[in-house]
């Protein structure tokens, strides 16, 4: 268990693309341990791999107010999606700021969990939300390129 340094917005590592994961090992296991303690240390609904300075396809989410239903996404890829939804988006790499990004209402993801096994989530409104910010993540994309009329200050409340 570790909390891990969240790298912010201008750190190469936030505009990578991120290597798909080939197998479990011990410190994949530990990265996503250290992931899910970051997240909630820093009061986020989610994490993706890049933003502690890893280049894998690795992801943490939990939309939960009491921060007890984790979900962990390994190579994930969003295989449906539909509807539209527009609202402040932030992101951990940005403190202290939020914008507005327009995102699908619904998606349906495909990936493989810690146990490298698929799994299949289906997401509306916040949490579809949370997969498309946080696979952006992988693939270099920091939410800031998509926010309408840019990003500005908040007193609190980052994603
Ligand atoms: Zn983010």
């Amino acid at each position: 268990m570790a909390i891990r340094n969240i790298r912010t917005y201008g750190d190469s590592c936030l505009t990578k693309e991120c290597k798909p994961v080939k197998e479990m090992n011990r410190k994949l296991e530990v990265l996503i341990e250290d992931m899910l303690d970051t997240m909630y240390d820093a009061n986020g609904v989610g994490l993706a791999a890049p933003q502690v300075g890893i280049l894998k396809q690795v992801v943490v989410i939990d939309i939960s107010a009491d921060g007890d239903s984790p979900i962990v996404l390994i190579n994930p890829e969003i295989i449906e999606m539909d509807g539209e939804q527009t609202g402040e988006e932030g992101c951990l790499s940005v403190p202290g700021k939020s914008g507005v990004v327009t995102r699908p209402n619904y998606v349906k993801v495909k990936a493989l969990d810690e146990n490298m096994e698929e799994v299949i989530y289906e997401g509306t409104e916040l949490l579809a939300r949370a997969f498309c910010h946080e696979i952006d993540h992988l693939h270099g994309i920091v939410y800031v390129s998509k926010a309408e009329g840019g990003i500005h200050d908040v007193a609190r409340g980052d994603e």
